[in-house]
């Protein structure tokens, strides 16, 4: 079974059809990313995926929960579902690690020395070892951002999304945070990411999916993807270098 099924998922926001049928299966270990134009849904898409906005009609279906708005689905579905934003809202009067340590001990009740014990174990893997007991205001924004995914990887999730999470970046910090989901994506955690940087999305990314205006466009392996794109719009996308 897949880890994300997607099934023609129709999505309103009152009159405005924003997702028109949208289907995507992504099996485990693969990373998806999701490029297209703005306001073309790729951020709905994700947010229905984990449940934080209702669709209308369809069914998606994430890590063996069904998602719907029933309030014990979602805190099941949301402990294995992580996700980023482009803003990091880090908790500024809590260190590093007390940010980390937050969700797994108030949402799953793991024990403190346990909690700890992840907080170093996720922090390491963002390279950030040395930032245990910094404040967030003391680091820098690509610092601030592998706090954010460290803090998410300390759920333990199944799936990773990402959402424009090197947007809000000055281009020096981007490089940084791309290696980090890079070798998140290696590690095999199962990712779809909303992403600007068509390298990343050609290099990391096993499938990519452009979106348009309301509907997957067109999709394909990346590498072919970006190497032939099949449509009119696609082909405009990438020669406008997003
Ligand atoms: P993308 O992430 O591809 O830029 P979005 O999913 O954010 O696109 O938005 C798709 C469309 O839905 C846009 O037309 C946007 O204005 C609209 N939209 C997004 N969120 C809302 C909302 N909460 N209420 C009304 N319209 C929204
Ligand atoms: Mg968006």
């Amino acid at each position: 079974m897949p880890a994300v099924l997607i099934e023609d998922v129709h999505k309103s926001y009152g009159k405005l059809e924003v997702l028109k049928g949208v289907s995507l299966s992504v099996e485990t270990g693969q990373v998806v990313a999701l490029i297209g134009r703005s306001g073309s849904g790729k951020s709905t898409m994700l947010r229905c995926i984990n449940g934080l906005e209702a669709f209308q009609s369809g069914r998606i279906e994430v890590a063996g929960h069904v998602v719907d708005q029933d309030p014990k689905r979602l805190r099941a579905l949301r402990k294995d579902v992580g996700i980023v934003f482009q803003s990091y809202n880090l908790f500024p009067h809590l260190t590093v690690g007390q940010n980390i340590m937050l969700s797994p001990r108030i949402t799953k009740n793991v024990p403190q020395a346990e909690a700890l014990a992840l907080a170093k174990d996720v922090l390491a893997q963002v390279g950030l070892s040395d930032k245990f007991d910094s404040y967030p205001d003391n680091l820098s924004g690509g610092q601030q951002q592998r706090v954010a995914i460290a803090r998410s990887l300390a759920m333990q999730p199944k799936v990773m999304l990402f959402d424009e999470v090197t947007s809000a970046l000055d281009p020096e910090l981007t490089g940084e945070v791309l290696l980090v989901m890079e070798k998140l994506a290696k590690g095999g955690m199962t990712m779809i990411l909303v992403t600007h940087e068509m390298n990343f999305a050609r290099n990391v990314a096993n499938t990519t999916v452009f979106m348009h205006q309301g509907k997957i466009w067109e999709q394909g392996p990346s590498r072919e993807l970006f190497a032939a794109p099949q449509t009119p719009e696609l082909q405009g996308f990438v020669k406008a270098g997003a």
